[in-house]
């Protein structure tokens, strides 16, 4: 079984009202923990990863390769994604290591520079049946969290509808009023505003900043048209929870035995947000 497009598994998610999380991936036992929930689940999995983050295993044809062997090993249908690539180089090394969705994050760009971009990627990727995510108005990181307040970074509706429109982009990452990484607040969603992008673009939308945003919140966020929901933060501190009761009660010089906890926290939190998210469990 090989890696499918992303658009292939959001594409009915969009159509029936429901999402997928999105998993951020760094090393073999984050793959490893996040396939083992898919099959025991039944459920299929993004995995994703920036530059940073193949960058630290060793690049991206590594990434590609064990997560593929991963996913033929347990049998789970698997799209391998691009997570803020910030240049060209990105979207095309990872195409040619063998992801099969990418996105170029140019959310900072003017409205045209990001357009070209966006157009570019798509021009590389879909020849090859490469899904292209893009992102129109600005996600921010918690350190800078007057993002999440201010309206200026927001998506504008009518803006995301040209942008989709002249740039073939398959699905939409969107600024609602989530951040990246932790929120020093409860974060306010535009709802309203996500209804109506929502009514304009009809291919799947994106939520960046999926953790620690209240279940509630994205339950909304999911009726109304999110069809795939970013998750970083909650899986390394699940992964760093297994390893902090790890070093509790366990000899550092079994190491096979001493991270054992982490690959089943990143497990379980796999398969608690995927039968959330997925509609199979409040
Ligand atoms: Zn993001």
């Amino acid at each position: 079984m090989s890696l499918v497009p992303m658009l292939d598994l959001l594409r009915p998610a969009r159509e029936k009202g429901y999402a997928l999380p999105a998993f951020e991936c760094w090393n073999s036992a984050s793959i490893y923990g996040a396939v083992a929930a898919a099959a025991e689940g039944g459920f299929p999995l993004i995995l994703q990863a920036s530059p940073v983050e193949y960058g630290t295993m060793g690049g991206a044809d590594v990434l590609r390769r064990i997560a593929e062997l991963y996913a033929d090993r347990f049998g789970v249908t698997m799209a391998l994604h691009l997570d803020h690539g910030s240049t060209l180089e990105h979207a095309r090394e990872c195409i040619e290591a063998g992801f099969t969705s990418v996105m170029l994050d140019a959310s900072t760009a003017s409205f045209e520079e990001n357009a070209a971009l966006s157009r570019a990627v798509v021009e590389m990727a879909h020849p090859k049946g490469i899904t292209v995510e893009a992102e129109l108005g600005h996600v921010g990181v918690g350190a800078d969290g007057a993002t999440a307040e201010s309206d200026d970074w927001l998506t504008v509706p009518e803006e995301a509808e040209r942008f989709v429109a002249e740039t073939g982009i398959d699905c939409l990452a969107v600024a609602i009023g989530t951040i990246h990484g932790e929120y020093r607040s409860t974060p306010k969603l535009r709802l309203e505003r996500l209804k109506a992008i929502a009514s304009l673009v009809k291919g799947p939308l994106v939520l960046h900043g999926g953790s620690g945003t209240p279940w509630e919140l994205l339950r909304q966020a999911i009726a109304l048209g999110i069809s795939k929901i970013n998750i970083c933060t909650d899986l390394n501190k699940a992964y760093l929870h297994g390893i902090n009761a790890a070093q509790e009660t366990l000899n550092p010089g079994v190491p096979g035995v001493f991270y054992r906890q982490a690959h089943e926290e990143v497990k379980k939190k796999v398969l608690e947000l995927t039968r959330r998210f997925s509609g199979q469990a409040e």
